[in-house]
């Protein structure tokens, strides 16, 4: 397997994982090398949403826990090494510049080199890189993105996670062994110039989950509102799923592409649900776009 990425290491907020992306990474065999980073696990998780009180959920009430804080230039630098350990060659900083199809694969132009490969993975996260070259552009739900202060965050235990609805959007913060980081969201077209960093955090997915030799996975395949933590889980066990189509296992095509499906629709009413339950700001721009979000995909 050949992986390429033009980043030699991500930029990005510190982000939770759920506890159950715990079953992911035993199937994965990186369990203990996730365990040997040691992130902070989440003691609590708090909103003010829907109302002014703020309510908490305690980690002893989830039967896997509420997760763990990750400091995603590890926890990716860790996936790494285990995929170069399982045999996986890694490009990076290296961009896939074209592809033409030459069956039984395909030819990818990488930089000034030209590789040939059986299967295409598109795993370019929201610029869906391949599969819009593949007539597969994503459909875009809304315009949701994250503005967000690079300033150093420590991160530490105890950690504490709280969603707060405003106005015009809602803040994620990690309270973490004295220090802090905060997230505000909004849509693009309502965000004051701030001098913030502005990360595209919007609801899409691509029109196809796969197609002739070609797949996508991550947030290439079905990027999620961070509201929900769920990009890097749903990412892990896509990511298994695409091992069974790629191994031709039977009926693994279907079922890839059946799921992905399923799991999109359950997630957009979902997301429906949470967004209705804020009704405080009926003037709102923000509210109000999503007070008619589409409940299907
Ligand atoms: C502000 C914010 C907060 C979030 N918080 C959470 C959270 O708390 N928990 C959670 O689970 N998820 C969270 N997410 C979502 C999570 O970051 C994503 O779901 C996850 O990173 C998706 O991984 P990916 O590998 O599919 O895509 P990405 O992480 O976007 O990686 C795609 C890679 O492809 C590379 N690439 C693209 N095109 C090319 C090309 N042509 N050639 C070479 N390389 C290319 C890019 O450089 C990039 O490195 C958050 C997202 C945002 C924006």
């Amino acid at each position: 397997m050949l992986a390429v990425d033009r980043e030699t290491a991500p930029s990005k907020t510190p982000e939770t994982l759920p506890g159950e992306a715990g079953d992911a990474l035993k199937q994965m065999g990186c369990w203990e090398r996730f365990g040997a980073l040691r992130f902070p696990v989440i003691a609590e998780r708090s909103s003010t949403w829907g109302g002014p009180e703020r309510q908490a959920i305690s980690a002893v009430l989830k039967p896997y826990g509420l997760g763990w804080l990750v400091d995603r230039e590890r926890f990716d630098a860790m996936l790494r090494d285990h995929a170069r350990e399982r045999g996986a060659v890694l490009l990076a900083p290296a961009h896939v510049r074209s592809f033409t199809a030459s069956p039984p694969g395909w030819e990818v132009s990488v930089d000034d080199e030209v590789v040939r490969a059986r299967w295409l993975i598109d795993a370019s996260g929201r610029a869906c890189w391949a599969a819009r070259r593949l007539g597969a552009p994503p459909v875009r739900y809304d315009g949701l993105v994250g503005a967000y202060d690079p300033a150093r965050f420590a991160g530490g235990e105890p950690a504490r996670v709280r969603i707060d609805a405003a106005e015009n959007g809602w803040t994620y913060e990690i309270v973490s062994a004295g220090s802090s980081a905060k997230v505000f969201f909004t849509d693009a077209d309502l965000l004051a110039s701030t001098g913030a960093r502005v990360l595209p955090a919007h609801s899409q997915r691509a029109a196809h989950a796969l197609g002739e030799r070609w797949l996508a996975v991550g947030d290439a395949l079905a990027a999620h509102d961070p509201l929900s933590s769920s990009g890097v889980v749903s990412a892990l066990r896509g990511a298994l799923g695409a091992l069974d189509v790629i191994l031709e296992r039977d009926g693994a095509r279907g079922r890839y592409a059946a799921r992905a499906q399923t799991e999109y629709v359950d997630y957009l009413a979902r997301r429906k649900l949470f967004y209705r339950a804020e009704t405080r700001w009926p003037a709102s721009p923000f509210w109000r776009r999503r007070a008619d979000v589409p409940a299907r995909g």
